[in-house]
């Protein structure tokens, strides 16, 4: 049984794949409180899952939480009439239900995309033969409250083993210490590993960082990674879901 805060199609705003169209199953519940939160709605299990009946439309219905499995891998599959790039399994964070990704990933029609917040290395071990492409944050102190280099780095090298980005949030509470340690952390497993540097987005009270700001993160990445990138949340510019 899985509990799901909503099912739909859309394009994916975020990251190396922007743009391309999939499928997102928001899984309910998340380890960790992030200071810039856009999904604080997922945090917590819920009662409900909205469910997309014709993929982009919208057309929402209310179904009782927790879901049997094979009834979300057909609504899942349902929205597959359109050609979508991927399925992304996103939160909240999806590993909190790793038992049930397990085995509902065996079941879907298309490629599995994993969003997730990169500190549950045990549950991502339990995941990786079922998942396709990783796009894994580093949350830095000063966002998350507290440091999680340890669970990151055990994190890192697993899930390099899989097609992987990291993402990292940029806030004006971000300090060069340590965006650096977190590139290194990188680096150490790999120096191939794309970074994708996301200037925050104002919303719940934060203000965003100026574009000079992200040209010198950007700078002072890419003088040890080799594939550095600025890309901002453009799904909230469209006002896509
Ligand atoms: S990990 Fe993601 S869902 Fe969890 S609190 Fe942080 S931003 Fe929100």
């Amino acid at each position: 049984m899985s509990n799901i805060v909503e099912i739909f199609s859309s394009i994916q705003g975020e990251g190396l794949y922007v743009g391309t169209r999939q499928i997102f199953v928001r899984f309910a519940g998340c380890n960790l409180s992030c200071a810039y939160c856009d999904t604080p709605d997922s945090r917590n299990l819920c009662k409900f899952a909205l469910v997309e009946r014709t993929p982009g439309k919208q057309d929402f219905e209310k179904i009782p939480n927790p879901l049997p499995i094979d009834h979300l891998a057909q609504m899942i599959n349902s929205l597959l009439t359109v050609k979508h790039h991927s399925i992304s399994l996103t939160g909240g964070e999806p590993l909190g239900q790793a038992d049930s990704i397990v085995k509902l990933a065996p079941k879907l029609h298309a490629p599995i995309y994993l969003e997730t917040n990169g500190t549950m290395f045990d549950k991502l071990a339990q995941v990786l033969p079922h998942i396709h492409i990783i796009s894994m944050d580093i949350k830095l102190p000063s966002a998350a409250g507290k440091a999680y280099w340890q669970e990151h780095d055990k994190f890192l090298r697993l899930a390099s083993t899989k097609e992987l980005f990291v993402k990292l949030v940029i806030t004006k509470q971000t300090n060069s210490d340590e965006f650096k340690q977190a590139v290194d952390l990188i680096a150490s497993a790999n120096t191939s590993i794309p970074l994708i540097l996301q200037p925050v987005t104002p919303c719940n009270g934060c203000e965003t960082v100026t574009p000079a700001t992200m040209l010198a993160y950007q700078e002072q990445a890419l003088e040890i990674l080799e594939n550095v990138r600025v890309i901002p949340q453009t799904h909230k510019f469209m006002g896509q879901l």
